[in-house]
């Protein structure tokens, strides 16, 4: 096949600056390619990803126009640029364990409101007055939503206050136990842990394994706990619905304080951002904020990776982040995430978040009321399904057709513009639908 060939074709098709800096980097997999499926080569994953995104589509069509026949374009990154990329992760993550304290996460640096604010206050009242408050603290909730953050917040403010932290993952301090016992070394690894001030365990979730860490941890605690030795834990669920712990653990967990962490609020989300993008000296437009935070969900430790993405592709391109490239680069991401939205679920929500009912909704009913909630359901429909406007026309008994539906759109921008409450209000109903998909 003259793949060349049609690559040379397909130069015409896009900017002479899009083919040298993406097309010129892949390199056709022969091997691996058949009539049906073409694979290319990408030197790594970030371009592979984006040329998928952006131009397989494109590229198929070419070699559709010139072969008869529409093949499957596959960009997968060579073998030696994956074998480094799982190189560097490793090492990464070796050092993530073994590095206690990150700089970074302290109190300052993190945005407080109303779903993290009650462990934001804890944290910081036993940092300052350790063993003193409550003890432990345990704060629990789910992944990426700042627990990590707020333990070395902990650490790192009584590191500089000249106190003796150990933080360490729940891993790790089963890993040193392990090892203290195979090195004989056990009167060691009591010293390092029972000789603190303040003891912060990271995803305690994981020390339910076995019954020797559980009876070793026990009387670690013990031990702090008595002599008022501050202890702050953390964990993906609460204490009661922990599994495979023992009974007197699991009250010693409860002994004191236990919060937890919920996912962030619209505005809370927005400042998170903007400080992370502060913080990594990234420069984002509102728009693009605000459609990061509405499209993605909560977890931040989510939205900080696509950040850099976003951040990543725009450097290779060259490029200013308008919302228009933001929007390309998180297609695929938003894509997964809207595909099992319907209908039904869109006018569910909106019936119960604006109180009126779902079939006024759907029907011809002109009060004020329905008539709102009708638009919103409407540009939802629009911008969460893969519905083509008479499809939703034909769902709403009101809409005559695709120009009705169209009209609600003009108004409804109109109001965006006009009416900042009433976006952020949009803007919620949609979170509250695309959540528990
Ligand atoms: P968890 O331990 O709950 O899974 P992390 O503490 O690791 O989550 O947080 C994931 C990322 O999100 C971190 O980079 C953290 O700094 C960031 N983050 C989470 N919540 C906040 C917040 N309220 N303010 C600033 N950064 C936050
Ligand atoms: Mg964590």
């Amino acid at each position: 096949m003259l793949v060349n060939e049609i690559l040379e074709l397909f130069r015409n098709q896009i900017s002479q600056r899009e083919y040298e800096i993406y097309i010129k980097q892949l390199k056709f997999n022969e091997k691996l390619s058949t009539d049906e499926n073409i694979v290319f080569n990408a030197p790594n994953e970030i371009i592979a990803k984006f040329i998928t995104t952006k131009y397989s589509e494109k590229l198929a069509y070419t070699f559709e126009v010139e072969t008869g026949k529409k093949p499957k374009i596959t960009i997968s990154v060579s073998s030696k640029s994956r074998q480094s990329k799982v190189n560097q992760i490793d090492i990464k993550q070796i050092k993530a364990q073994s590095t206690s304290l990150i700089p970074n996460f302290t109190f300052e640096n993190f945005i407080v409101g109303d779903s993290n604010h009650l462990a934001f206050a804890s944290c910081k009242s036993v940092a300052e007055n350790p063993g003193q408050m409550y003890n432990p603290v345990f704060i629990y909730g789910s992944t990426g939503l700042g627990k990590t953050h707020l333990l070395q917040s902990v650490g790192n403010y009584c590191l500089n206050v000249g106190k003796i932290v150990i933080c360490v993952t729940a891993e790790l301090f089963v890993n040193d136990f392990i090892n203290s016992i195979k090195l004989n070394t056990t009167e060691r690894f009591r010293e390092k842990y029972r000789n603190c001030d303040i003891l912060l365990i990271d995803d305690v979730q994981f020390l339910g394994k076995t019954d020797r860490i559980q009876e070793e941890f026990f009387h670690t605690f013990n031990e702090l706990y008595a002599k008022k030795a501050q202890i702050v834990m953390t964990s993906d669920k609460p204490p009661k619905t922990l599994r495979g712990f023992e009974e007197r653990l699991i009250s010693r967990f409860e002994w004191g304080l236990m919060v937890d962490i919920t996912p962030p609020e619209l505005d809370t989300k927005i400042a998170i951002i903007k400080k992370k993008c502060e913080f990594n000296n990234i420069n984002l437009g509102d728009d693009v904020i605000s459609y990061i935070a509405t499209n993605l969900g909560d977890s931040i430790r989510e939205i900080e990776g696509v950040i850099t993405n976003i951040r990543n592709y725009a450097y290779i391109m060259k490029t200013e982040i308008s919302l228009e490239f933001a929007k390309n680069v998180l297609k695929d991401h938003i894509k997964e995430k809207y595909e099992n939205i319907s209908l039904e679920r869109i006018i569910e929500v909106v019936a119960n978040e604006l109180n009126v009912k779902q079939s006024d909704i759907k029907s011809k009913t002109r009060s004020k009321n329905v008539v709102e909630a009708r638009r919103i359901a409407i540009f939802l429909a629009k911008n969460l399904t893969q519905n083509s406007m008479p499809k939703i026309a034909n769902y709403f008994e009101g809409m005559k057709d695709h120009s009705s539906i169209s009209k609600n759109l003009k108004k409804i921008r109109e109001l965006f513009e006009t009416n900042e409450v009433f976006r952020l209000r949009v803007d919620e109903i949609k979170n509250k639908i695309t959540k528990k998909v």
